[in-house]
């Protein structure tokens, strides 16, 4: 494989303008190989509350042209040590709602022969459940750590089965999920009774709580995690409202009382010694944010993936490769700054 296009360079081309695709990589027609796709859902007709999320991949593609290419904690380059693209937007029926699931389906099952992996940007998270289906024919039953404020195992909503408050239980009754392996987290706010808790039990997840992190600290809190995970195909999803409102207003439920992004993003490092096969960033509804901060929230959750899936291809314990992250962003240097006038 070729050396890695890299992003435009914020150096050459000012930020604020070229293409809009995710942190202004090449779009995934542009590239013959790819490592990681990342792929808009913008989906929202699950939700139970704020609708607005199925402008999400395009904010979070906006809050993303910030992106830098070193990620200085990580000590990786994300996008020079793999091939990162865009595929665009899978185009889902706005409307009904089992047709949708096939398509994200059909798309993501597509996309997953064709690069090693796929961070899908919401949409409502009732895509993570077709999402789900498509990881499951290629890895078979996975970990999933879900971060999310509410559980998404519910059995349903108004008599409708597939919405974003049921992926976790409609995955766990398909046999999708490693049911000795799933956790959520950042759990909290008021729920309809004890028996939801039960149930998700019984589904397969174990549940840390956003004051438990509190109380016991985020080294303890990442132990945990990756001893429920251990050596799991895992499957990472990120409902933003995870974070307290003050870090990500612009959601559809959001639940006071949240993660701060640098909790998040210490949970987030710390895959580096987990198998995480795909992703997906969901929830983010650009019409109640603020200032953005929400979309580069998000954006740069996806970036923290990037870091730990460019690690995974590095491989663990080796030293980054000098010259190969030197002559790669040389060259995406070159490449990019005659594609873009
Ligand atoms: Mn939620
Ligand atoms: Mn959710």
């Amino acid at each position: 494989m070729s050396d890695p296009r890299g992003p435009v360079d914020g150096r050459v081309v000012p930020r604020f303008a070229g293409p809009p695709t995710f942190a202004r990589l090449p779009r995934r027609d542009e590239v013959s190989e790819c490592d990681v796709a990342i792929v808009g859902v913008p989906f929202d007709s699950g939700v139970t509350y704020r609708p607005g999320a199925r402008f999400g991949p395009a904010a979070i593609r906006h809050g993303s042209r910030l992106l830098r290419p070193y990620h200085q904690d990580m000590k990786v380059e994300p996008f020079a040590l793999q091939q990162v693209a865009d595929a665009g937007d899978v185009a889902c029926n706005p409307f009904v709602i089992g047709e949708a699931l096939t398509q994200i389906d059909d798309a993501a099952s597509v996309l997953l022969r064709h690069n090693s992996h796929l961070i899908a940007l919401g949409g409502d998270h009732t895509i993570a459940l077709p999402l789900l289906r498509a990881t499951h024919r290629r890895f078979g039953p996975v970990a999933v750590l879900h971060f999310d404020a509410h559980l998404d195992t519910w059995e349903g909503h108004f008599g409708v089965s597939y919405n974003h408050g049921t992926p976790f239980r409609r995955a766990s009754e398909e046999g999708l999920l490693r049911l000795d392996r799933c956790i959520h987290v950042g759990i909290r706010g008021p729920i309809f009774g004890r028996q939801d808790l039960a149930d998700d039990a019984v589904l397969g997840f174990q549940v840390l709580s956003t004051m438990e992190i509190e109380e016991r600290g985020l080294g303890w809190a990442i132990e945990r995690l990756q001893r429920r995970i251990g050596d799991a195909a895992a499957y990472v999803s990120v409902d933003i409202d995870v974070l307290d409102p003050a870090h990500a207003p612009g959601t559809g439920t959001p639940e006071p009382g949240g993660l701060t992004m640098r909790e998040l993003q210490a949970m987030l490092r710390s895959l580096i010694h987990v198998n995480v096969v795909g992703a997906d960033i969901v929830e983010v509804a650009p019409a109640y944010d603020h200032a953005e901060l929400t979309s580069m929230a998000a954006a740069n959750v996806a970036y923290e993936l990037l870091g730990v899936f460019a690690i995974s291809a590095r491989g663990p314990n080796k030293a980054p490769s000098a010259t190969r992250t030197t002559k790669a962003a040389a060259s995406m240097l070159g490449k990019r700054r005659n594609a873009v006038s």
